[in-house]
């Protein structure tokens, strides 16, 4: 974990915050160093952890409120993995999609040229143009050995 260093680069969050003209405090700060560093897709308990660590003033609320924050102005994009969670990531530019560990939760990233034109192919046959999609794919790992 990463502690909060004064002088330290600012977060990719923290910057579309100030692009987008919004007042970070302190703590807003600290929740958007913790959600640029991650690559796990956290939710908010996680995202909560990680930044009491750093600022053990935040409450759960402020997360929320931070994440809801970022959410709405399209900084962060929520996902539903069926666990009941909200998660949360960067909403980047490069599209991918995702496949979940239905044992640990774990959410693994892919991308698949085949399936993007796939997508399109079938709205197109429907009628129309695609403009957005949602791909889930849920699994169990096929061998318990881990991966080296
Ligand atoms: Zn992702």
């Amino acid at each position: 974990m990463d502690k909060h260093q004064p002088g330290v680069a600012i977060s990719d969050i923290e910057q579309l915050c100030l692009d987008r003209g919004m007042r970070m405090t302190d703590q807003r700060r600290v929740i958007a160093r913790v959600l640029s560093g991650a690559t796990d897709h956290p939710d908010v308990e996680k995202v909560y952890q990680r930044s009491t660590a750093i600022d053990p003033g935040i409450s759960i609320a402020t997360v929320y409120r931070t994440v809801r924050l970022f959410e709405e102005a399209g900084i962060l994009e929520r996902h539903d993995f069926r666990d009941g969670r909200a998660r949360y990531e960067l909403l980047s530019e490069d599209h991918h999609d995702h496949l979940i560990d239905v044992d640990s939760g774990e959410v693994l990233e892919f991308q698949s040229d085949e399936i993007e034109k796939l997508q399109k192919e079938i709205a197109k046959k429907m009628g129309f143009k695609l403009v957005d999609h949602r791909m889930e794919l849920y699994g169990v790992l096929l061998s318990r050995k881990k991966k080296s």
